[in-house]
């Protein structure tokens, strides 16, 4: 058998849409998927822990790195900077690992053109209404913050388009059900570049 490369997976949506509660449930119910744990310069949240939820830096390190081409992609989301190492992309496809990114649009945007082969997630809510009112359920942000990210959801939505796949996270287990067989389904997939040089299955 040849061994395949880790697959990309990237996530976006809009804050309070439900990625974080997917991604956590996806990452019990499918084995050997890795988290692209982002760098960012905002402050850590009370429940938050370093090199697990995010690398926390300061916004002079943040960047030093840019400057230094250590991101795959960044932006800044909501005031505050995040981006994608690099090297963890690295890592993970070369040996074999897919891996999960959950970042926002316009990184998902930097990411497909340098890694056109990645699978593009999007997840939308039912309605506006459903997502402003997760957003006020969950409590983290501030009225003011809350509202920022409802505008910023509008334009997010917009670029649905150049994702491979929609889920629309109305109910959480089917939102999940739909997410996991995307991914089996992409592990399952022959890849077009490698059949042209080997048999899929190689001696078996
Ligand atoms: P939060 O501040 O609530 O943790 O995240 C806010 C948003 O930042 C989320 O929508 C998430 O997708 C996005 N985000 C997290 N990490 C990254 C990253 O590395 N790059 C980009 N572009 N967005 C990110």
């Amino acid at each position: 058998m040849t061994k395949r490369k880790g697959c990309l997976f990237v996530i976006s949506g809009p804050s309070g849409v439900g990625k974080g509660t997917l991604r956590e449930r996806l990452f019990q119910c499918i084995p050997d998927l890795k988290y692209s744990v982002s760098v960012t310069s905002r402050k850590p949240r009370e429940s938050e822990v370093e090199g697990k939820d995010y690398y926390f830096v300061d916004e002079e390190k943040f960047k030093k790195y840019i400057k230094e081409n250590k991101f795959a992609e960044w932006a800044l989301v909501y005031g505050e900077y995040k981006g994608t190492l690099l090297k963890t992309i690295q890592e993970s496809t070369d040996r074999g690992k897919d891996l999960v990114l959950e970042i926002d649009v316009q990184g998902a945007m930097q990411i497909k053109k340098k890694f056109p082969d990645g699978v593009f997630i999007f997840i939308a809510p039912p309605s506006w209404e459903k997502l402003e009112y997760r957003l006020r359920n969950r409590k983290t942000e501030g009225e003011k913050e809350l509202q920022k990210r409802l505008n910023e959801a509008h334009d997010e939505m917009k670029y649905v388009q150049h994702y491979n796949y929609l889920i629309i996270n109305h109910h959480l287990e089917k939102a999940l059900k739909e997410l996991a067989a995307i991914i089996i389904s992409e592990r399952c997939k022959i890849s077009q570049d490698e059949l042209g040089k080997n048999n899929p299955v190689g001696d078996i």
